[in-house]
């Protein structure tokens, strides 16, 4: 907490002391969401290349400096965080780009970006002295939510609506969390936790309403920074459901410019489900937001009112990117080339963004000339229900080589 400033509500801009426990403004309520201030000026005398490399500490936890946390033991937390940027050669050529990074965060430990949001959760929960810690999700909030809970003896109460994949589900349920089922979509369990968390005072994990939260949530920023050794690429691609993730992926390239460390913030590129696009529809019809049907493949992004509105919008608008949509024909073909090209299996949210690049660049919004780095969010193996939608089955034989002789040759 030492380097936070004070907390700006991102609607009326009225500040309050750091040290309040508070989440949303008291004057404009649950669409008055907080935004967290850096002393810039303190931080600049000791964050620089210089501390970067001496830090021996390859977790989000080396960005402690610049998130809204007290300094503390971080050992026993799980290990989130630096997760490999990998430079393609093959998708990179195949689709004319100058350079493309791949960022997998679906190497977290519970398999998702979310985990950076939640291991914030979690430590601030225990600052707070709180014991429960409670949202809803359309999945891998919860998921990431229950695991990081689970590593740090906090139990959790998790509403996702009925929607969510297998995969997700089980984690949550291995992981220990009281998990309630709600017969309804993303909104329904948003509304139920929320008058939840009111009624019992649990500890609130919900991202937007939290802005302790996006601070994790930047590291993924800060991380693609510093492993492109503060050279940061001309587009980040990124899918987009409540927005947090967009709001902070622009906010840790915001810090970084701020202290100093890169000269330029990457246009950002948020990418929606044409199934499920309030922040394009909005965009492209110059009209405030509206409610949209949630209708994709994506549950991860399948957010028909999205929580964090203005800080998604002003991530596009600052960063002078823009929004796209991509279909779940579009998002299956990504996930197979990402796979089959590069060995990186997302799921259908976690590829969107890789499917927003190709469109863009069709579109001319990316040049051929341009750099790119994209976030593949989740993991693949959360959602083998919808990959398996992406690919043929394989060829059943029975065991005999002359068999297998008629239908395959040496050279695939
Ligand atoms: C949550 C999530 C997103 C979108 O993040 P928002 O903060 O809701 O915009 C994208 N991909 C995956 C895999 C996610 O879990
Ligand atoms: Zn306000």
């Amino acid at each position: 907490m030492k380097y936070v400033k004070n907390y700006e509500c991102t609607v009326c801009h009225k500040i309050f002391d750091k040290n309040m426990i508070i989440n949303t403004c008291d004057e404009c309520g649950e669409i008055g969401i907080l935004d967290i201030n850096y002393n810039y000026d303190e931080l600049k005398k000791v964050i620089n290349k210089e501390y970067f490399k001496n830090n021996t500490d390859y977790t989000m936890w080396r960005y402690k400096y610049l998130m809204s946390v007290i300094d503390t033991d971080f050992n026993n937390t799980l290990k989130v965080g630096w997760t490999p940027l990998y430079e393609s050669f093959r998708l990179k050529e195949e689709l004319g780009l100058k350079k493309l990074y791949i960022k997998d965060e679906g190497l977290n430990p519970t398999a998702s970006l979310k985990d950076r949001a939640s291991a914030v959760a979690v430590v601030k929960a225990i600052e707070e002295n709180a014991e429960i810690i409670s949202c809803s999700s359309t999945g891998n909030a919860a998921s990431s939510l229950a695991g990081n809970a689970a590593r740090m003896g906090l139990k959790t109460v998790i509403f996702v609506p009925k929607r969510a994949p297998q995969g997700k589900l089980a984690q949550l349920l291995i992981y220990g969390a009281k998990v309630i089922s709600v017969d309804g979509d993303y909104k329904d369990a948003f509304k139920l936790s929320k008058d939840a968390i009111n009624h019992f005072g649990w500890y609130n994990r919900n991202a937007a309403i939290n802005p302790h939260l996006v601070e994790g949530k930047k590291t993924v920023a800060l991380e693609i920074a510093e492993q492109l050794d503060f050279n940061v690429t001309d587009w980040v691609s990124v899918s987009v459901g409540d927005g947090c993730t967009i709001g902070a992926v622009y906010k840790g390239f915001y810090d970084l410019f701020m202290i100093g460390l890169i000269n330029r913030i990457p246009k950002i590129l948020g990418v929606q489900s044409d199934g499920c696009s309030p922040f394009y529809t909005a965009f492209s019809k110059g009209c405030p937001l509206e409610e949209a049907e949630e209708n994709t493949i994506a549950d991860s992004i399948a957010v028909g009112i999205p929580r964090n509105p203005i800080k998604a919008q002003n991530a596009v608008t600052k960063s002078k990117g823009t929004w796209i949509t991509v279909s779940d024909k579009e998002i299956l073909k990504a996930m197979k080339n990402l796979g089959s090209k590069e060995g990186i299996f997302g799921e259908p949210a976690g590829v969107a963004g890789f499917a927003g690049v190709i469109n863009a660049l069709q579109q001319g919004i990316i040049k051929h000339t341009d750099s790119v780095t994209v976030i593949v969010t989740g993991n693949g193996l959360k959602d083998t229900f919808n990959a398996l939608k992406a690919i043929k089955a394989p060829l059943s034989l029975k065991p005999d080589l002359q068999e297998l002789i008629k239908h395959i040759k040496k050279k695939l």
